[in-house]
């Protein structure tokens, strides 16, 4: 492992906090698991008896499932918040094994159709520091669903919608099922102080990041 590996690992435990822990959330007719990854958050919605996932980066999730009592064929759709390995690269293996119906962003299909990215926009020396030790391959798949407008959820029996929020990507979506926002990584917490928000280490639109952010909370 090179230098800028072992600074990239030391980052991520930083930012990100330890790998395994779940943190359950709940409000009104939902329930959130947020299963810690490496390198981004994995949730476990339960909303109205419906299972679904934001985002998982690989196969190992079942492990985090096995431990909260939930069964794969549990999951009725995987929403990929947008086309990087450490938030999809788990699409292919639960759509191949589990027949889960996948759900991402249209300006994002080149990507995972490809498994590789085709540009990380660094924000800051540190993004450039760590640049070459980040992951851009992961397994390609298609999504069954691609987003490119405010689409409602019901159909899935969701009270909830996903938007399109391009910025860390040109396909990133957000999802929103009351009140509670899964955005990807259109922002991330500070190493030191995870409540705290910063901007994130890639963005390819700084401009309309602030825009999107400023959209989601109004
Ligand atoms: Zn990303």
């Amino acid at each position: 492992m090179n230098l800028r590996a072992v600074f990239f690992l030391l980052l991520v435990i930083l930012t990100m906090g330890c790998t395994g822990v779940h943190i359950t959330k709940s409000m009104n007719n939902t329930i959130v698991h947020t299963l810690y990854s490496a390198t981004s958050n994995i949730h476990l919605v339960i909303h109205k008896g419906i299972y679904f996932l934001v985002d998982g980066d690989e196969s190992k999730i079942e492990n985090h499932l096995e431990a909260l009592d939930i069964k794969p064929e549990q999951i009725s759709f995987l929403v990929i918040t947008h086309g990087h390995p450490d938030h999809s690269g788990a699409a292919a293996y639960f759509k191949e094994k589990h027949g889960i119906k996948i759900i991402a962003g249209k300006g994002d299909q080149q990507i995972i159709n490809s498994g590789k990215l085709n540009k990380l926009c660094s924000t800051s020396a540190l993004g450039d520091l760590v640049y070459s030790a980040v992951p851009k391959e992961f397994k390609a798949f298609n999504a069954d669903v691609f987003i490119n407008e405010e689409t409602s959820l019901a159909e899935y029996g969701i009270d909830g919608t996903t938007y399109p929020i391009p910025s860390h990507t040109e396909g990133s979506i957000a999802i929103v099922v009351d009140g509670l926002a899964f955005v990807g990584d259109i922002i991330r917490g500070k190493a030191m102080a995870k409540r705290t928000p910063a901007l994130h280490f890639y963005q390819c639109d700084v401009t309309r990041n602030e825009e999107v952010i400023n959209e989601a909370l109004t």
